[in-house]
């Protein structure tokens, strides 16, 4: 990875009513140590974060990461993030993007153990080349994620919905999935419903209808998934937020995966079963996707 930028944010109360920041905010070389030995974020992964893409220097979808930013930060008691200071930080730390694709991550740590601080920080780096899982798909195979469907709404202290920083069993299902030969994994819930990849959202084709699972599963909302929803809207397509049984990932006309950095890559074969590549709409979602979206 070869990182561009990095900045360190000392985060104001969200009713803050100052509009410059700049005393808030000190750039640090990503490579050279940064964060304190007892940050929570590093102890216990308790934190939240999110993902973008900075285009040609354009970072994607801001409003939409900021507010989830915030919905992530209620779900898990941390002090609510103010969205100005973000916005201002982002635009910054985007400055140093250049043209090509950029992954640019915010992190809110609930800070060091014993300090009612929390820890803020941007990365920016360059973004892998996604070229060939946009063209030819990925292989998924689903994996039961050890719930079911109704226990985000029975157990909220699982933070199930937010986006934490402990991402230890996404990467692990993503390994189970190499070991099985496949490139990604679809999460389904014990009760056989279909909640969303490692690190992306499921999106399916049904006829002449879209359908993504029900964010209240217990799933991330995706920013990608909303974007491409509005798309498809504008274009007088159906599109619905259902509960889907696992069945119907196997038996949908057409799949993808949809995040903020891969963008749309078309799931190929589900569990070792081939699936048809839309090849004219993924590559019209992924011109969508890498056009300039606030
Ligand atoms: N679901 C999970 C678990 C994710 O980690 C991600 C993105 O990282 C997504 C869904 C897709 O979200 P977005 O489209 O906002 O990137």
């Amino acid at each position: 990875m070869a990182w561009r930028s990095a900045l360190l944010i000392d985060p104001v109360a969200s009713d803050d009513p100052r509009e410059d920041f700049a005393e808030t905010f000190r750039f640090f070389d990503p490579d050279e140590p940064a964060l304190r030995v007892g940050d929570l974020s590093a102890q216990r992964g308790d934190g939240i974060f999110e993902s973008l893409g900075v285009i040609d220097g354009h970072p994607q979808e801001v409003g939409p990461h900021l507010e989830r930013l915030a919905h992530s930060a209620g779900l898990c008691d941390l002090p609510a993030p103010h969205l100005g200071q973000w916005r201002s930080a982002i635009a910054r730390v985007a400055a140093h993007a250049g043209a090509g694709e950029n992954v640019m991550k915010l992190l809110l740590s609930r800070g060091v153990e014993g300090q009612p601080i929390p820890t803020a920080w941007i990365t920016l780096a360059s973004a892998p080349d996604n070229t060939r899982s946009r063209r030819d798909g990925v292989d998924v195979v689903t994996l039961d994620r050890g719930h079911a469907l109704d226990v985000p709404a029975r157990a909220p202290w699982l933070q199930l919905g937010a986006k934490t920083l402990s991402y230890a069993v996404n990467m692990a299902a993503i390994r189970e999935a190499h070991r099985r030969g496949a490139d990604d994994a679809v999460f389904v819930s014990s009760d056989g419903f279909v909640l969303e990849a490692p690190t992306a959202t499921v999106l399916l084709r049904l006829g002449d209808r879209f359908v993504t699972p029900e964010p209240s599963a217990g799933i991330l909302h995706g920013t990608t998934q909303i974007s491409v929803f509005s798309y498809l809207g504008r274009r007088g397509v159906e599109t619905a937020y259902e509960t889907v049984p696992t069945a119907t990932l196997v038996d949908a006309d057409a799949a993808w995966l949809l995040s903020s950095v891969r963008l749309a890559a078309p799931i190929a074969a589900v569990d070792g079963v081939a699936k048809a590549i839309d090849r004219a709409l993924t590559d019209e979602l992924n011109a969508y996707l890498l056009s300039p979206r606030d």
